[in-house]
């Protein structure tokens, strides 16, 4: 009993559904957090090591991450248990199997998540229809290719300048991570007028104060090379990113890269989070004491699940963009308005704001939670 409700509070989870069908070998678990504002959505992970615990963590920051963006979802996550670099006949097999395990959860809407694709989403629908995040020739929109999520993060990055005592023309960016979410926030914001002085990938970083060359860049990624290849900067450790001197610092790779030990290596004004965690509380709560603006992620990436929930009704391309562009902007003053009126952390304005919005959900419900 415990054990199955110690992580329940008064918003959810609303579901724990473990999933085993031995034939397959398929084991799994299904969140569904929240779904007073409406089906949950979140992607399916495939990882070995995720526990209940963690896939409720993740289900959780999908329920605040889509009220946040005013979308008429809850928030769900599933794992998969098993390694995503499998043989593709047996990854079909695992997913199809889930796909229909599930079949009757209509609070969940299947979308993909680190080790599963669009066409792992193909094969979701072809079994039970009820999925986003699917291949462009299935009505899909294919959120990476188009650059949502670093759309999303340009306009957070141009509105939040409105709280700080420089522009965007001449700026210098840092984007730490240099892939679906990072280069394209890099192609935005440069095309605005930011300078990209840095990146880095996970196989090292470079640096050249007067600019990178943006094109290049993405050329090396092309053919499958680090950003490290790039000739014409200083070429430095993977970690170096960190500590490169600049305007606006995006975070888009992995959770907790700058915490309490490396925070104050930071030399920047703005942050903006693309990925997901990427700061710890406390290196949240130094920048703020510090007086380096920081826009949380559940905010800043909303635009990648926007788009998910766009193309499920249909929506065209150029729907999706202006509506990403419209609402994190919205989103971006009211939350920095709330923090500087009440002077609080931007994270805890949004967590507020969040929370609000699925309580309000909840309030015209006859249960509270389904
Ligand atoms: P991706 O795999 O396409 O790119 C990740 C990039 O980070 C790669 O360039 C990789 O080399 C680099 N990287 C990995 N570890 C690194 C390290 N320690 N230091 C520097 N670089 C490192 O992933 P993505 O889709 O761009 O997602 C990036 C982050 O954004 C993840 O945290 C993801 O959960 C989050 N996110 C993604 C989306 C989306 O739309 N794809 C939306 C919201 C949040």
């Amino acid at each position: 009993m415990d054990e199955a409700f110690g992580f329940a509070d008064d918003l959810g989870p609303l579901k724990v559904i473990h999933v085993h069908e031995p034939s397959v070998g398929l084991k799994a678990v299904l969140v569904v957090d929240n779904v007073a504002r409406g089906p949950s959505v979140g992607g399916v992970r495939m990882a070995e090591d995720v526990s209940t615990e963690e896939c409720f963590r993740l289900a959780r920051a999908m329920t605040l991450k889509n009220a946040a963006a005013g979308l008429p979802h809850g928030g769900g996550k599933a794992v998969l248990y098993g390694d995503p670099r499998m043989p593709r006949e047996r990854k079909e097999v695992l997913i199809r199997a889930l796909a229909c395990s599930l079949r009757e959860v209509g609070q969940y809407i299947f979308a993909p998540d680190m080790g599963t694709d669009e066409e792992c989403m193909a094969w979701v629908k072809d079994e039970i229809g009820r999925v986003v995040g699917l291949p462009r020739e299935l009505g899909g929109i294919p959120l990476d290719e188009i650059g949502a999520t670093g759309w999303g993060l340009s306009h957070v990055v141009d509105a939040a300048l409105e709280y700080c005592d420089f522009g965007l023309e001449g700026a210098r960016l840092v984007v730490q991570g240099f892939g679906a979410v990072g280069k394209h926030a890099a192609r935005f914001l440069t095309a605005q007028g930011a300078v990209l002085v840095g990146v880095a990938d996970s196989r090292g970083s470079v640096y050249n104060a007067k600019g990178l060359d943006l094109e290049r860049l993405l050329e090396l990624k092309e053919a499958g090379k680090s950003v490290s290849a790039y000739t014409g900067a200083h070429s430095l450790a993977r970690d170096a990113a960190v500590e490169m001197e600049c305007d606006i610092w995006i975070p888009a790779a992995r959770p907790d890269v700058v915490h309490e030990d490396n925070v104050a290596r930071l030399k920047t004004r703005l942050v903006v989070q693309g990925a997901n965690i990427p700061f710890t509380a406390g290196a949240e709560r130094y920048l703020h004491d510090h007086g380096v603006l920081c826009v949380p992620d559940f905010i800043a990436n909303a635009g990648g699940v926007i788009c998910a929930a766009m193309e499920y009704r249909g929506a065209t391309e150029g729907a999706v963009m202006q509506t990403i562009e419209e609402k994190l902007r919205l989103n971006t003053r009211v939350v920095l308005e709330d923090a500087k009126a009440r002077r609080i952390l931007p994270r805890q304005a949004a967590l507020d704001l969040a929370v609000a919005r699925v309580r309000r959900a909840m309030s015209t419900r006859r249960w509270s939670l389904f």
